[in-house]
């Protein structure tokens, strides 16, 4: 098993490509290719640069391996873990499928195409010849939301027809729960982040973490108890 303090750190610098995609007006979705612990590719979303709607950062990820790889990259990709602050969606999860990636982590969910539980299960549905993959959800959620909220106040913000202030201010406090269980299963998630944090899974709370990449969340027993 992967420390969770090293999926939070790879998460961070996820965001971190992201980040760079808001300074030139693109949809803030980041990613890592990461093989063998060496970082391979870093892609953010590139559909509005680009005019091209297939230009997900998991595709351009795809094209960085690829160049860098053109005769192994399909033995790289079974050995690979992608890093992404928004769950693929259906094209890119059939992409990864194809792959047959390791293993997929992910930020937040993807409630309008997302295709590793959201909406499809690509990764894992039977009907395909290919390796299913499992994914690890939930891994710094709503820092992953918060940036995706920034772009559309920008992009908001330029519209002169835009005159609802409340749409103007970046929301930061609510945010809406993730359902684990579409998923990935109880004990998976409990493999994937410690089986004391069964709980989080359960009441579809947020993980915290404190800034090494531990995760502090308590259940409320043990809150009434100290
Ligand atoms: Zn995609």
């Amino acid at each position: 098993m992967v420390d969770i303090r090293v999926h939070y750190m790879r998460m961070k610098e996820a965001l971190r490509v992201a980040e760079t995609a808001l300074t030139v007006q693109e949809v803030p979705v980041g990613c890592i290719l990461v093989y063998k612990n060496t970082i391979i590719a870093r892609s953010f979303n590139q559909t509005n640069l680009s005019l091209n709607g297939t230009k997900h950062a998991e595709f351009e990820a795809y094209d960085q391996v690829r160049a860098l790889y053109p005769d192994t990259y399909r033995d790289i990709f079974r050995d690979t873990v992608l890093y992404v602050t928004v769950e693929p969606c259906i094209m890119c999860a059939s992409l990864l499928r194809q792959l047959e990636i390791k293993l997929v982590v992910f930020g937040c969910p993807n409630e309008r195409f997302g295709g590793n539980g959201s909406i499809f299960t690509v990764n894992k549905d039977t009907s395909h010849f290919e390796r299913p993959y499992k994914v690890i959800p939930g891994v710094l959620s709503r820092e992953a939301v918060t940036l995706l909220r920034k772009f559309y106040l920008l992009e908001n913000s330029k519209s002169p027809t835009s005159k609802d202030k409340k749409h103007r201010r970046l929301e930061l406090n609510e945010f809406p729960p993730i359902d684990y269980s579409r998923y990935l299963e109880r004990d998976e998630f409990q493999r994937a982040f410690g089986e004391e944090f069964g709980f989080v899974f359960d009441s579809n709370l947020f993980l915290e973490f404190d800034e090494n990449g531990s995760i502090v969340n308590e259940s409320k027993n043990k809150r009434i108890k100290t």
